[in-house]
């Protein structure tokens, strides 16, 4: 899976309607101090499910939307839409047979987020679930910050596993364990209440 554009609209910086492409591997992305660089890079974290403000280096989800300028008057929505090629097949399950995935989040100044899938209205798990073992999504380490390295290097042992576990792609099935404790968790919780009821009819 590899990112090959950033579609964005009233997001931060980006007022009107720009694509970036990434026509080969990313690298870096260099230009100008206060030019939006970091913008794009938040452009993808923001539609792969981010949900923390803070690393988006805001202080409310809808500090993303175009605040206004000197010279434009501030916008309601931001739109970014990701898109991937996906000829190796990496994105998985019902995904896999898609060559090109895009994955669009749309937020207005009500703070309600919107994702879709190649055009189908989605949820945020289904696009975090989409990127869990790629490297890519909000925990994965293909986007690396300023000062990310020295964090991994100082990190505690529980958090450099985490890392080992998404290069090795298990951190998925652990997601999902997770999941499904939970659930088991719930069903358990049910069925005690149902047992009281009946003790309390019989
Ligand atoms: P540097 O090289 O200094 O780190 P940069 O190229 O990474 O800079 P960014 O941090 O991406 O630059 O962009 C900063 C610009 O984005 C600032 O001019 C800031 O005012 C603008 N900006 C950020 N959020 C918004 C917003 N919600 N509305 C309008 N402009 C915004």
């Amino acid at each position: 899976m590899r990112l090959t554009a950033v579609k964005m609209a009233g997001f931060k910086s980006f007022v009107d309607s720009t694509i970036f492409k990434a026509p080969t591997n990313l690298t870096g992305v260099v230009g100008p101090n206060g030019c939006g660089k970091s913008n794009i890079i938040d452009a993808v974290r923001w539609v792969m499910g981010e949900g923390s403000a803070k690393v988006l280096r805001g202080e409310s989800m809808t500090d993303v939307i175009f605040a206004g300028s000197s010279s434009r008057k501030p916008v309601g929505t931001a739109t970014v839409e990701l898109i991937f090629d996906n000829a190796d097949g990496k994105a998985g399950g019902e995904y896999a047979e898609y060559s090109e995935i895009a994955i669009k989040r749309q937020v207005s100044r009500d703070g309600v987020s919107t994702y879709f899938l190649n055009g189908t209205r989605c949820r945020r798990k289904d696009v975090r679930d989409l990127f869990l073992g790629t490297g890519a999504g909000t925990t994965g380490y293909s986007i690396i910050v300023q000062g990310m390295i020295s964090e991994i290097v100082g990190s505690r042992p529980e958090d450099i596993r985490g890392h080992l576990e998404e290069a090795a792609g298990i951190s998925k099935y652990k997601e999902r364990r997770r999941e499904t404790e939970r659930r088991i968790g719930h069903t358990r919780d049910n069925l005690e209440r149902l047992t009281d009821l009946r003790e309390e009819v019989d």
